[in-house]
């Protein structure tokens, strides 16, 4: 059955088909991950050639169902600019991507995985943050979303709620001192790099990236979420050069 699909979506990637069409991937908030033909998209006066590029936020028409989508028109609401002009902000995007990509699936409700991604995009574009802290904070808020949210408030083992001073990836969340000789992999965090999880967690996406903690917490929260996503996600995840 084709029907009209009305959608906000973010395209994560584009492909050339034949000589003038394209075949895009769109993230929505209610169809999930999409793969959306984009007919005539790379004709020099197409009105889908901006709107079917890498990162370009809109309202999309489409045409189809059943994993099979045409796009039919769109009104662009965010570009994103400022991205596709600084190649360090642009790496990182990529590499969010990357992630937002391996984690997303067609027919899913990505609601809030779409919400991080966007508010992500809109703090590497519109401020000047650093960009290894940033892609920490995003790192912990995407895992709590997709279901490894840390255990917080009491030891992951024990249940204890005193001396939680150490991260574990073992037993997915803040450990006590006396469980820590249980697992040789914990990180120990001071109450900065504790607050900045819990905030993290417990915050909405728009909130996340408003705070700040001294450049030795930010190292331990970068160490933490890279050794919780690979472990997750079980992947290794490295920053790439773009070229
Ligand atoms: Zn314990």
């Amino acid at each position: 059955m084709m029907r009209k699909i009305k959608t906000k979506g973010i395209i994560i990637a584009e492909n050339n088909m034949g000589d003038f069409d394209k075949m895009i991937t769109m993230l929505t908030p209610g169809l999930g991950k999409i793969s959306c033909a984009a007919k005539g998209a790379r004709k020099t006066r197409s009105f889908l050639l901006g709107s079917t590029q890498f990162l370009c936020f809109g309202d999309y028409l489409l045409y189809g169902g059943n994993g099979s989508y045409n796009i039919n028109s769109c009104e662009t609401i965010e570009m994103f600019y400022d991205i596709r002009t600084d190649l360090d902000k642009l790496r990182y995007a990529v590499h969010i991507t990357k992630i937002i990509n391996d984690v997303t699936t067609e027919n899913q409700n990505s609601y809030k995985i779409l919400q991080l991604f966007l508010n992500t995009l809109y703090v590497i574009t519109y401020k000047n943050m650093n960009l290894d802290f940033l892609l920490a904070i995003f790192k912990i808020k995407l895992l709590s979303i997709i279901g490894y949210r840390p255990i917080i408030d009491k030891c992951a083992n024990c249940k204890n709620t005193d001396k939680l001073n150490y991260f574990s990836i073992l037993y997915n969340g803040f450990i006590c001192s006396e469980c820590s000789i249980l697992d040789k992999s914990k990180i120990q965090i001071n109450d900065n790099v504790k607050m900045a999880i819990k905030y993290i967690i417990g915050s909405d996406s728009k909130k996340i990236y408003s705070f700040d903690i001294p450049d030795e917490d930010k190292k331990i929260l970068e160490i933490i979420s890279n050794l919780f996503l690979n472990e997750k996600l079980d992947k290794q995840y490295k920053l790439q050069d773009l070229f």
